[in-house]
């Protein structure tokens, strides 16, 4: 059974730093998301034969989904429930920045099911904020994370960024201090990142001197153990390189990437990958919906790819490896039929020396110490 995702990409406006597709609310037409549900309604009729018996869990994401006005929202929330049916006690989440949340927006989200609210805070630093261009501001969160509790929400992850341009070991471990008094359920945390084509990374190309506000490489490093021990300290397990959680409120939704399993991504520049198939969708919202009206796949040229075996498996691998639990040996055998011993012996050789990876039951895991190079060693996978 696939999990669902539903690509919203509309924000209020862009953030300097930000490379994922979205649109910014502002300069859009206002038919744009009228433009957007027609097409995603014809896309859901047509992929529920996907997902016969279901879906597994459902995460609203984008983009901002909260940005959407009440009508539109309920329009979106609606338009799921008909076309696809929910396992019981399925995980259902909503992504949502702060700002945009209304008590109504939240009512409509709890009265169709979502048991689970993300919430981008970035930083409870207002200077940090502007400086990479969120639209919000720090109290703005505070008072989302209110909202949010007070409409029943008892699953609520917080994303959290470090290494803003200026900021120092102090202000980072305020902000994850302040995280940790309103008691999320979950921490997702990030380095920043200066992406190819974004203002923040032009910004930084054409005046060097802005380069040196970025904290370095040692300092990022000892932002983000610091974190990973004080979380430790307040009972979060490191589940994932970047995701901690209280026991038992772990992503489910994402724990399906991560081990292998069926996705369907709708939604312009949605990513699906059903047996062993994987497509991406055109992310030009007009484009999209046109294609769909038209009796139209709003897949990409050539953004449909069967993916060998090696693919599959060396995704299972650099995926798995980044849990906390690994790579389960037995699912490993029983879905490509071989053991990852053998096949990846000569990669397990290379490293045993440095107990680089670890077995453990019936699971492989890479060695916590080694988790802040994971990219380097796993890239040996592919
Ligand atoms: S809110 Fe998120 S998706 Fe939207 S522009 Fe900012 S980083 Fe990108």
């Amino acid at each position: 059974m696939p999990s669902l995702y539903i690509h919203v990409p509309f924000c209020v406006r862009k953030c300097d730093y930000c490379a994922f597709y979205s649109q910014a609310l502002v300069n859009s037409p206002k038919d744009l998301i009228y433009t957007y549900l027609e097409g995603l309604e014809v896309e859901m009729a047509k992929r529920r034969k996907d997902a016969p018996r279901g879906v597994s869990s459902l995460f609203i994401g984008g983009g901002t989904p909260t940005a959407l006005k009440d009508t539109d929202l309920e329009r979106l929330m609606e338009m799921i429930q008909r076309h696809f049916h929910l396992t019981p006690g399925a995980e259902q989440t909503v992504e949502g920045n702060p700002g945009t949340l209304t008590l109504s927006k939240l009512n409509i989200l709890r009265r169709y099911g979502i048991n689970r609210f993300s919430l981008g805070v970035q930083t409870f630093d207002d200077k940090l904020l502007r400086a990479v261009g969120r639209v919000h501001t720090a109290q703005e969160a505070r008072e989302a994370i209110g909202r949010i509790r007070t409409t029943g929400f008892d699953n609520i992850s917080m994303d959290l960024m470090f290494g803003f341009p200026a900021q120092d070991m102090a202000t980072w471990q305020a902000t994850l201090e302040e995280a940790l008094s309103y008691s999320p359920e979950h921490l997702s945390l990030y380095g920043l990142m200066l992406e190819e084509g974004t203002p923040l990374y032009e910004r930084y190309r054409v005046d060097n001197a802005l380069l040196d506000q970025l904290p370095d490489d040692d300092l990022q490093a000892d932002m983000h153990d610091w974190a990973a021990e004080r979380l430790k300290q307040a009972g979060y397990i490191n589940y994932e390189t970047s995701n901690y959680a209280r026991p038992g409120y772990e992503c489910r939704h994402n724990l399906g990437y991560w081990r292998g399993e069926d996705y369907l991504g709708l939604g312009p520049g949605g990513v699906s990958c059903l047996n062993r198939v994987r497509w991406k969708n055109i992310e030009e919202v007009r484009t999209y919906q046109s294609r769909l009206l038209n009796g139209q796949d709003p897949v990409e040229a050539a953004g449909q790819e069967a993916l060998s075996l090696h693919e599959c498996m060396a995704e299972r691998m650099i995926l798995g490896l980044r849990l906390e639990e690994g790579v389960n040996l037995t699912s490993f055998r029983n879905d490509f039929g071989v053991d990852l011993r053998n096949i990846y012996e000569d990669v397990l050789e290379r490293y045993k020396d440095k107990d680089v990876f670890i077995f453990q039951g019936d699971y492989i895991c890479l060695n916590p110490k080694y988790s802040f190079v994971a990219n380097s060693i796993l890239v040996d996978f592919v």
